[in-house]
């Protein structure tokens, strides 16, 4: 397993590799169409993968009218659109715009923010992060500064659970069982009270930008900084007025901080006494759970898989009605409200319109990277070939090239076309011919878990 995973598109400069970044941001946004070989791609930051029933309405109607007539759920449970004409940008904006899309044109590609998919649904986190995506979102456009963000970079929001806080985000924060909050922010680390938790993420995305700026290097994420332009966080969570003790993580090295910068006290006050620096505390290790298996959820809430992570527009509009619905970063969604029909008969529908409900079923756990004939790199039509997948305990995932777009994060197969007609399972060549046995013999049998978690 993952002996031959392709590289992750570079964000982490090797070592001496310049730092110097010779070009801006060019992520796809909802305004800034890319152009692919299957026509213009828009693609929809949805903070916490949300979207109201109005919204799905207008996402498949811009799928339908405009696009391809697909909706492609993106590795952060952000919304693609493809095969979009040239001077449709407008009109999509527009339809964007009217369902409540495009709060704010200027953030529209930095709303970068991943958060547990169930958080409030099934009583299994310890806060409702989804409400804080929706506060940081409301902050993140409300400060103009936050516009300068890459399009790459991400903010996680864990409940506690473990789901996304492996997912690798720049700023991370993670909800504890004592009310507390860790954030982390790469090496270093913070707990904090909840109430500042949004706070404190926005303050650590500035502190971020003023150490890029300084730098000078067009950094997109704190890992791409050279080593003396470290973000000062401490300083950022201080002037913010936020009361913040580091945390020595296991393995890792707690923050340095650095004189005179105290954690406990804002600076601004000259008449206290100093502060006495506090030693980093042991966090508690780092919660980790699977993504939900597709069925019905604890507490009576859906949960169903895009086949290879695209809902054509009748897919879609299928999950309806609902209160809500949640893209997850596994290429699902999360049907929150199921009116007036009892949850199975509301899965048996979503089954009839071709959605993955169960975890056995095929297609489960496969997941595939654009391919032709959206993307000229590739090497052979893995969309094709990825549907025979056979079912499997372990995800699987599709490269057309080494690139490996769009690759779901933690133990997965790898399959990557080396040619027309070749492959590499988990590094070792098989023809198409013997790509399903080969696949099926490096995916573990289905563990026949009950569907209701
Ligand atoms: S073929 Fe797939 S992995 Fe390669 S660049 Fe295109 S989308 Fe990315």
């Amino acid at each position: 397993m993952l002996a031959a995973m392709p590289p992750t598109p570079p964000t982490t400069p090797e070592p001496g590799e310049a730092r110097i970044r010779d070009r801006g941001d060019a992520c796809p946004g909802a305004l800034r169409l890319h152009l692919a070989e299957d026509g213009r791609l828009a693609r929809l930051r949805l903070p916490a993968g949300r979207l109201t029933s109005r919204q799905v309405e207008a996402l498949a109607a811009a799928a339908e009218t405009l696009g391809d007539g697909r909706i492609s759920i993106t590795s952060r449970g952000n919304a693609e659109l493809r095969g979009l004409a040239d001077d449709c940008g407008a009109e999509l904006a527009a339809l964007l715009a009217e369902a409540g899309l495009l709060p704010s044109p200027t953030h529209e590609r930095v709303r970068n923010i991943v958060a547990s998919p169930t958080a409030g649904l099934d009583g299994l986190g310890h806060a409702d992060v989804q409400l804080w995506a929706r506060e940081l979102d409301a902050a993140l456009c409300a400060e103009p500064r936050a516009a300068s963000l890459s399009g790459r970079f991400l903010f996680v929001l864990d409940d506690g659970r473990g789901d996304v806080a492996p997912l690798g985000g720049d700023v991370s924060l993670v909800a504890g069982e004592d009310g507390s909050v860790l954030l982390r922010l790469g090496p270093t680390a913070f707990r904090l009270t909840a109430a500042d938790a949004v706070r404190a993420a926005l303050a650590a995305a500035l502190a971020f930008l003023d150490a890029a700026e300084a730098a000078g290097n067009g950094a997109w994420r704190p890992q791409e900084l050279p080593d003396d332009h470290a973000p000062d966080w401490a300083g950022a969570l201080t002037a913010a007025g936020i009361t913040a003790e580091p945390v020595a993580e296991p393995g890792r090295e707690p923050v340095r901080i650095p004189e005179p910068v105290r954690v406990h006290e804002p600076v601004s006050d000259p008449g206290r006494e100093p502060v006495r620096v506090p030693e980093p505390v042991p966090a508690p290790p780092l919660p980790a759970s699977p993504p939900p298996a597709p069925g019905v959820l604890r507490g009576g809430a859906l949960y169903v898989l895009a086949p290879l992570g695209r809902l054509t527009a009748a897919q879609l509009r299928a999950l309806l009605p609902a209160d809500e619905i949640r893209l997850t970063p596994w290429r699902g969604v999360v049907v929150v409200g199921t009116g007036t029909r009892t949850a199975a008969d509301r899965l048996a529908r979503l089954e009839s319109y071709g959605l993955i409900t169960r975890p056995d079923a095929p297609g489960a756990g496969v997941t595939v990277c654009t391919g032709r004939p959206g993307c000229a790199k590739s090497l052979a039509d893995v969309r094709a070939d990825a549907l025979a997948a056979p079912a499997g305990r372990l995800p699987v995932h599709f490269s057309g090239c080494a690139r490996g777009c769009g690759h779901p994060y933690g133990d997965r197969i790898e399959v990557l076309a080396t040619g027309d007609d070749t492959y590499l399972v988990d590094g070792a060549p098989t023809s198409r011919t013997s790509l399903s046995g080969a696949v099926a013999a490096a995916r573990t049998p289905v563990d026949h878990t009950p569907h209701t978690r």
